[in-house]
């Protein structure tokens, strides 16, 4: 089965508002096995709303219109619906009755507009609605001699989930095929997006049944699966056994294949290998820490660190020979390993890890440019020194640099 979700609401087409109610229904209706193909978002104008009703009336089985359902000149959703469907309004005493007690109990008058929330298109079942005076209404229709479910719904999003919950969900489940959306994210670090894709695209192809989305985010790739069934469990197996052909193609690449950030891969590693992490952190400026903090529980295996900016602080709390710095270069290969081993020695951590670079945009030379950054992880028996040149402005940079400091953390313990 598939909707199309029609937000009503010129305010939804200005820079100030957004609609969030799609969002809502679109996760409620995938509990039910309903994917949502299209949406859309109309202003309150009856010429454009009866165009994509139209629309969207030939292209989906389940069309759900939110907003205009109000009694003002410019909430149009019933007039314009009924007009696409070809069937006609009909005033129902019982709900401007209704309306009318609504406004009594308050000790206001119902103003005359306000009649127009009982227009009820032919056929419809009227949703009365418990937080609002605009009821919903559900019609089960025919376009272009499909079958079709149209359910008009408030705007105002309390209204929306109230009204969905209780009157909608159990109803459209009731008289759909059972059907299971299963969904899993994998997220993938080291690689870039079109290497990844041109490795994964061949795999995609033995599984037609799951949708797959690839997104390019900060320092990682993330793989969207989704397999939709008329079992949870045939949909979950079809989507774990993708996720595991791509495990075996993209191997430690893969870093999280159930959603988890990479601070929080590193802390179950760190912890199932009980092993304690120290940072000292130059053009990072604590963000390593903080990401890794974020987590609760990592006191179990974070000791703390040093946020070593001047070459006078990679001295004093990372015992950095001052000549080395001298000869070198705060931003060296050699800098970044006696910072990783003085952390690591000082603090009495398992590993210590380091980072040193150039975050830019002032500081560059043609020897080291903006994006140049060491990492550098020291062990009990080897420090390993990773040299990166990353794109982008000062805050990508340090982010750039964070994620890579934790994927070495993360390889180290695999
Ligand atoms: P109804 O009359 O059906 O109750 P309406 O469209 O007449 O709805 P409005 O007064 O236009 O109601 O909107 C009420 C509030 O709900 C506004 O703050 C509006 O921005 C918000 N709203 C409407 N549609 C959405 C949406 N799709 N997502 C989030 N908020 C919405
Ligand atoms: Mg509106």
């Amino acid at each position: 089965m598939k909707a199309e979700i029609i937000a009503v609401g010129s305010e939804l087409l200005t820079p100030f508002r957004q609609d969030t109610n799609s969002l809502y229904l679109t996760e409620r209706l995938n509990d039910i096995g309903v994917e949502v193909t299209f949406k859309t978002i109309v202003g309150d104008t009856r010429e454009h709303l009866v165009q994509v009703a139209s629309v969207a009336l030939s292209r989906a089985d389940i069309v759900l219109f939110m907003g205009g359902l109000g009694p003002t000149e410019d909430d149009c959703t019933r007039e314009a619906v009924a007009e696409a469907l070809g069937l006609e309004l009909r005033r129902d005493p019982n709900i401007v009755a209704g309306i009318e007690r609504r406004f009594a109990v308050r000790g206001w008058k119902m103003t005359a507009n306000n009649a127009k929330q009982g227009d009820v298109i032919a056929g419809a079942t009227v949703l009365p609605n418990a937080k609002g005076t605009a009821p919903g209404q559900w019609i089960a229709g025919r376009y272009e001699g499909q079958e079709k479910i149209i359910l008009l719904l408030p705007g105002p999003p309390h209204e929306l989930k109230a009204l969905f919950e209780e009157q909608c969900w159990e109803r459209l489940r009731s008289k759909l095929p059972p059907q299971f959306i299963v969904r899993r994210e994998l997220k993938v670090t080291g690689l870039g997006e079109s290497h990844c894709d041109a490795r994964v695209a061949p795999i995609y192809q033995r599984f037609p049944d799951v949708q797959t989305t690839i997104l390019a985010a900060a320092g990682e790739i993330q793989l969207h699966l989704q397999c939709r069934a008329d079992s949870r469990a045939a949909a979950q197996q079809r989507v774990d056994a993708l996720v595991s052909e791509i495990e075996d193609e993209l191997g430690d690449s893969v870093f999280s294949d159930n959603g988890d950030s990479m601070e929080q891969i590193v802390g179950y590693y760190l912890e199932m290998r009980n092993k304690t992490l120290a940072v000292a952190e130059s053009c990072t400026g604590g963000l390593v820490a903080e990401r890794i903090t974020s987590v609760s529980g990592s006191s179990r295996y974070f000791v703390g660190g040093a946020i070593v900016y001047s070459n006078s602080l990679k001295t004093a709390l990372a015992g950095v020979p001052a000549q080395l710095i001298e000869k070198y270069g705060a931003v060296s290969r050699e800098v970044a390993a006696a910072l990783a081993e003085g952390i690591r020695q000082r603090s009495e951590a398992n590993l210590g890890l380091a980072l040193t670079g150039i975050a830019g945009p002032t500081g560059g030379t043609a020897e080291k440019p903006v994006g140049l950054v060491f990492h550098a992880l020291a062990g009990d028996r080897s420090t390993e020194v990773v040299e990166r040149r990353f794109p982008g402005d000062r805050r990508l940079i340090r982010w750039f640099a964070s994620q890579q400091a934790l994927d070495m953390v993360r390889r180290t313990l695999l």
